[in-house]
């Protein structure tokens, strides 16, 4: 599999003092879901922001064979990186159909058509309500609206940040079985944030496991099928420092 995504000697600072990720080395494969996993403050987010551009780091981001760490956060997207927020921040003023429009407002409009009636397929629970307030949706809609809004934008690269936050187990099942859907569907590759290692198996191919800003182990997901071995990954990888 070649790579997509790749990673190299990652440190992302906060000021002079705070250092959030230290050092940080991974790939992402095309059409694979790689995952971060670590408790909160271990720099999961930094990461993913580094990635998207939103926050500066030193080391080297190669996507799809070339440098990006110095382009602006506008021109990953335009290459494929789409990153869908921890939080969600939809804008709860305008109709479910505006936020999704507004995911794509850079493709052209019989793209933007043909993608919003995926999205809209893909996610049922929002169509029947995509012209209805944002604001109306419950948090499993909100985050379905989140991911459909990213989508719109034409992923190669999705990056997920934490989207089981504040749902309940059913509805995480529900979003990570249509993100299935979507990786069985295209070649998407997805970077994914997460705290809970059994709904990460639901999708992951590969888990790196994150402390304190570096990575401290990795795990691929076949080698985790077995109750005893997440139990010792748990144990070792995400037990308290
Ligand atoms: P969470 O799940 O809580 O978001 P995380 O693993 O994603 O945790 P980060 O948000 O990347 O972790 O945070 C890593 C470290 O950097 C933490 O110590 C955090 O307090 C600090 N940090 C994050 N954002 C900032 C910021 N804008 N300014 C200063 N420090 C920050």
């Amino acid at each position: 599999m070649t790579e997509l995504l790749s990673v190299a000697s990652l440190s992302v600072f906060y000021g002079a003092n705070q250092q959030a990720v230290e050092g940080v080395s991974f790939a992402v494969p095309s059409g694979s879901v790689v995952a971060l996993l670590g408790a909160n403050g271990a720099g999961k987010s930094s990461i993913m922001k580094a990635v998207a551009g939103l926050v500066r780091g030193t080391g080297a981001l190669t996507f799809d064979g070339e440098r990006i760490d110095g382009l602006p956060a506008r021109e990953r997207v335009a290459r494929g990186i789409v990153y869908v927020p921890e939080g969600r921040e939809i804008v709860g003023d305008l109709t479910v159909r505006e936020n999704l429009v507004l995911g794509g407002y850079n493709v052209p409009a019989a793209t933007r058509r043909t993608r919003l009636e995926m999205v809209l397929e893909l996610f049922p629970e929002i169509a029947g309500k995509a012209n209805g307030g944002a604001w109306r949706l419950s948090g499993g809609e909100q985050q379905m609206l989140a991911i459909g809004r990213g989508l719109m934008a034409g992923p190669r690269l999705l990056l997920l940040d934490e989207p089981s936050l504040g749902l309940a187990p059913l509805l995480v099942r529900r979003v990570f079985d249509r993100l299935g859907t979507i990786r069985g569907e295209s070649e998407l590759a997805i970077l994914l944030v997460e705290q809970n290692l059994r709904m990460t198996m639901r999708l992951a191919d590969e888990i790196h496991f994150l402390r304190g800003g570096r990575l401290i182990g990795h795990k691929r997901a076949e080698d985790l099928k077995d109750e005893t071995a997440r139990q010792d990954a748990v144990d070792a990888y995400l037990g308290a420092a």
